[in-house]
This record gives C-alpha cells, structure tokens and sequence, in this order.
C-alpha cells in the first residue's frame, strides 16, 4: 500500500500498474486480517504514530458503524490519537486507504489493474529482454518492465501440517482457540508470544477489571489444569508503550547518501557502529537530557549496554514488567517520555538503513550488544496486553522460565513437545507438554529458501554478507566456532547473513555486487539479514521512499 501509495503521489501516469494479491482484499495484509488476528489482538502503535496515509485513523473511526465498534467492544473505549486499535478494526481502515488511493489514481490517469486471489509463483528475470516474467497460480505469465516485491510475511507449517499439538506460529490465531485443560509451551516472550496468550486465556477463562483498572482473570470450569509457561533466552519480558515526544521517526535523521559517502571515505568503506552510537544516542541524549548523559558519559557502547541489561536481569521478570508498567503509566498520562527509551528507539530506527554498511566486526558487536536491547524496548507492548500478563501470572497461569543457548524443542510421540534446557539453578530439564507454539516471531529466510526459483540465480539475486576490516579478526570467530565466517577466493573473510543483498534503494545486488535495474524486494522475511530491526508502517513508508527515488528517476 506505501508503494502504491509512492506511485500515485509521484504522478506515475505514464506507467500500467499491476498488483498481484493471493487473497481477496487489499491493505490489511497479513497483520491486519484473519491470517494474523483475531478480535482479541491489537496494533502496538497509535493513531498519531501511523505514518500519514489519506485519512487519519481518528477521522475516519467516526464514521464506522456503531454496530462494529460493537464487535470489538470499542464503544468503552474513549479513542483519542494515544490510543491503539484492534488489527482487524485496523485492516478495514487500510483496505479503505487502499481504495482512497485506487480513487486517486483512477483520477490521475494511472492505470491499475488488480489481480484477485491471484498468487504469484514464480518471477524470472529476463535479462536480454531487459523484462521481468511473473508467473501466477492458474498458469498465466505476465512481462513487466520493473517488479516490486511486497510479499510481506510468511510463516510456514512444515511441522504443524504433520505433529498434533505442535504450532509453528500462532498465526492465524483461530487455530489457538481451543478449550485446554493442560500446561502450554511457547518459545519466545515477546510480542508474538503476547499475540498467543492472549487468544489462549480467552478462550479458558475471562478478564475483568478491576476499580484500579488492573484485570483479574478467571479459568472457566473443567480448566483447572491450564496454564501458558514462555521460554525465553534473556528471560525477559519486552518493554511497554510509553508516551513518545516525537509520535513518528524523523526521516531527517536518517543518513542521506552524502552523508554517509563522507562517513564511508573516512572509515576504509564502513560506517562504524561507534560512529552512529555517538551521533545518534550518546549527542541526542546529551542534549535531550544533560543529567542522563552524565550516567553514561565515558562508557563504551558495550559498558552501557551492559548497565543497562544488569538493571534488568537482576529483578525477578514480572516484578520488572510490573514497574515498568507503573512507568509507562505515568508516561502515558502525563504525556512525559522515557527519554533513554525513545533515544533507543530513534537509533535502532537509524541504524536499520546503516547495517548494509557496517564492518562484520560491528555486525557481530551490533547483534550481541545492541540488538538484543533493542528487541525488548522497541517491542511497545500495549498497555491492556501487559495487563492481562500480569492478571494471569498472579492467577498462577502464566509463567515464564529462562532456558539456555543450547535448549531445544523436540516432537512429542504423545503429541506437543519435549522442552529440554538447563535452568537457572544449573539442572538439566526436560519436560513434556501437551501443546508447543513457537512464537519467536517473523523467521528469517535464507537465500535458497526463496519462494520464486526464477530469482534463486546469482546473476540476479546473491546472499547477504557484509565483508571484514581485519582479517585477523575473521580468524579468531572461525577459531572460536563461528560457522557464518568464511573465506572466498579473494581471499577476503565475509560474514554470512540471512536474506538476499540489497543496497539502499532496495535493489537486489547480484554475485557482482550490480545492482539489478528491473527488481526491487521489500518483503522482510526475505532481506532481514541487512535490514534487522524494521517490519513496521514506518519502515514501509522509508522502503517505498527509497523506490520511488530510483522508479522515477529511470
Ligand atoms: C502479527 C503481526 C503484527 C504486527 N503488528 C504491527 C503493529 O501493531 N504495528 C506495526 O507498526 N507493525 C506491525 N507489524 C509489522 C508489519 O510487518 C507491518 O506493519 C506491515 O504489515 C508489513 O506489510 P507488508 O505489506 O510488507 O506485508 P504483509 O502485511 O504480510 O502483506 C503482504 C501481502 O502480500 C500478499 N502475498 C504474499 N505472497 C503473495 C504471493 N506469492 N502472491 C500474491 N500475493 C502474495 C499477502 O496475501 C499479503 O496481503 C506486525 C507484524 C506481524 C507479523
């Protein structure tokens, strides 16, 4: 929808448009629509923190139907910009911003044609032809001069499809809903997990809510034995919505090509992770807020990263969660940031477009430091969804154990799976359980793991990499285990990264490091090795930006 959304703002009238979608409605995508939600789900930003669109959301929720306001218990609800919403109540409003903008183009004069419950299958590049062939479900072929691929999410079913009580997601949610009365596993702890819980404990019990507005939940009868126990590497559980100071990322802030040539000339052909450390979090937090700049005045990214983690993992993890409700709260209704947090926010937010980039050497540095903090503070979780995780743990139904690098899920022959992991006390723990979702979230794919086998060529497409500065450091993560190191015939040491090479107009990059003239992939799954942290409406709005520049321009 941003792209088409680029294309009609850019005028494109001189082009045909074509846009292919498996199934029968445009804009709610998978997120948005029963392949991803169900009633009980909810988006993790609000109103004023959507990019703009055609309408905003608050405009045009007064003209929805009381009746389906009705359906997601909407009417309590007093919705202002701060507010979030029910995806599915979300996807209506994207599908009609999609047809705002069909309207748009229709006047403008660009032709588009769309191709309902029409799956793409396969896309080859015809070089000599300087085309693109898409091949679609039912056999039809189509040449196209340049194609866009938005395939978005994909969460397979290999093992679901074959093992009882085994999901590989919790997506679509409705597979979820089922009367339980035994213990649960999910692996993960963050926002895909929280998208399990919350249809498993309404399917087992009910909410309500108390005069302090905090919730109690209540097992429906004959469940006594039913509960959600998460597994989670860090132990943690990620961080709250809090009020932001600046609703939306800043585009500006953003490195522009200049930029980041000069910062490239100056650093042996890398942007240095340091480099972007300090612009854009120790400086902006300096200036935001001197006194807490002070704290981490003098610290290496790594030390404060560190102090950072240790003020976390040495509380217990509900009793964490729960303060920081407290300090969401307090954020939220006193409209007063968290400033560190959304400082944190804005660098990942940078540091997404830079990654394509960075040494190796930070890669690694960037995946074993920041990363991981960042994954829990830009998870944003709502505020009614941590109030149903604190509800069903003080219920004694929620649990949440810290398992090991080296802990594993197997298939049960009793159906659902063996977890086994050593626990915090150092014993080695394997335990059954009836039912296992796996909700580690959107999986990166591989290069080979590519959906269209015209495009698995090297001469189009290539796996990502990033090369690095020292040799000798490629040497020691080779000694000490690192399988992703290896050395090619250059001589050169690359890191393997999931996902296909792309530069920063998202062209994919072929053997040759050229940059394909007719492709352009934006679908996450597909290029998260070089674009880590964004699948939001925020990073369809930069991706689409960043097309538009080169379709034009050609
Ligand atoms: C469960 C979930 C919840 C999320 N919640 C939020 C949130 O609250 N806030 C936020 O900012 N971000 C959220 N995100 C991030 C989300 O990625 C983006 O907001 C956005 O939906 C991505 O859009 P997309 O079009 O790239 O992908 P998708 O929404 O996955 O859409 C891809 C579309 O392509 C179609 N398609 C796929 N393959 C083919 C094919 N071969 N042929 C034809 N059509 C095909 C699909 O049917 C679908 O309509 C969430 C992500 C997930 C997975």
């Amino acid at each position: 929808m941003f792209m088409f959304k680029r294309i009609v703002e850019a005028n494109l009238s001189d082009h045909e448009i074509h846009i292919f979608e498996q199934h029968n409605k445009l804009g709610a995508g998978m997120p948005y629509s029963k392949f991803g939600a169900s009633k009980e789900h909810i988006t993790n930003v609000s109103d004023n923190e959507i990019p703009e669109i055609k309408t905003h959301v608050k405009e045009w929720i007064s003209n929805v139907p009381s009746e389906v306001l009705h359906k997601y218990d909407m009417e309590q609800i007093k919705l202002n910009e701060y507010k979030v919403l029910p995806r599915l109540l979300f996807g209506e409003y994207l599908t009609g911003q999609f047809d705002l903008l069909l309207e748009e183009a229709r006047k403008t004069g660009i032709h588009t044609e769309i191709h309902y419950k029409i799956r793409v299958i396969d896309i080859v590049d015809l070089e000599s032809a300087h085309k693109v062939r898409v091949e679609v479900s039912g056999g039809e072929k189509f040449t196209f001069d340049k194609v866009i691929i938005c395939t978005g999410h994909c969460f397979p079913t290999d093992r679901e499809d074959k093992l009882s009580g085994w999901y590989d997601s919790p997506y679509p949610p409705e597979k979820l809903a089922q009367n339980i009365n035994y213990e649960v596993a999910i692996r993960g702890a963050s926002l895909t997990a929280i998208d399990a819980v919350r249809t498993l404990a309404r399917a087992n019990g009910n909410f309500s809510t108390n005069l302090d507005g905090s919730y109690t939940y209540a097992l429906k009868n004959n469940r006594n034995d039913f509960k959600i126990v998460l597994h989670s590497l860090g132990g943690l559980l990620p961080s709250m919505r809090f009020h932001l100071e600046e609703s939306q990322p800043d585009p500006s802030s953003l490195f522009s090509d200049e930029e980041m040539k000069i910062i490239m000339a100056d650093n042996n052909g890398f942007i240095p992770l340091d480099y972007v450390f300090d612009k854009n979090f120790r400086k902006v937090l300096s200036q935001k807020r001197p006194h807490l700049y002070n704290a981490i005045e003098g610290k290496s990214m790594e030390q404060f990263i560190d102090f950072m983690m240790d003020k976390r993992l040495n509380k217990e993890t509900f009793e964490l969660f729960k303060e920081e409700y407290n300090e969401a709260e307090v954020s939220i209704i006193e409209h007063d940031p968290i400033v560190w947090k959304e400082t944190l926010t804005e660098l990942s937010y940078v540091v997404n477009y830079c990654v394509k980039h960075f040494s190796a050497e930070d890669m690694i540095r960037f995946k074993k430091t920041l990363h991981p903090l960042i994954a829990i503070i830009i998870a944003f979780v709502p505020q009614s969804s941590a109030r149903e995780l604190l509800a069903l743990h003080d219920a004694g139904l929620l649990d949440l154990v810290k398992v090991d690098k080296e802990s594993s899920v197997s298939p049960s022959p009793l159906g659902g799976c063996i977890y086994t992991y050593v626990d915090s006390h150092g014993q080695l723990v394997e335990k059954h359980y009836a039912m296992f979702i796996d909700a580690l979230g959107q999986k990166p794919f591989f290069f080979n793991q590519l959906p269209f086998q015209g495009l698995i060529n090297r001469d189009v497409m290539s796996p990502a990499y990033l090369r690095f500065e020292e040799a000798e450091n490629a040497q020691n993560e080779i000694q000490s285990g690192n399988k992703d190191v290896v050395r090619v015939t250059s001589g050169d040491y690359l890191l393997q990264l999931p996902g296909i090479s792309i530069n920063d107009y998202f062209q994919p990059l072929n053997q040759y490091g050229v940059a394909s003239q007719r492709l352009y992939v934006m679908a996450v799954p597909y290029i998260s090795g070089l674009n880590p942290d964004y699948s939001g409406l925020d990073f369809c709005e930069v991706a689409s930006g960043k097309i538009i520049q080169k379709l034009s321009a050609d």
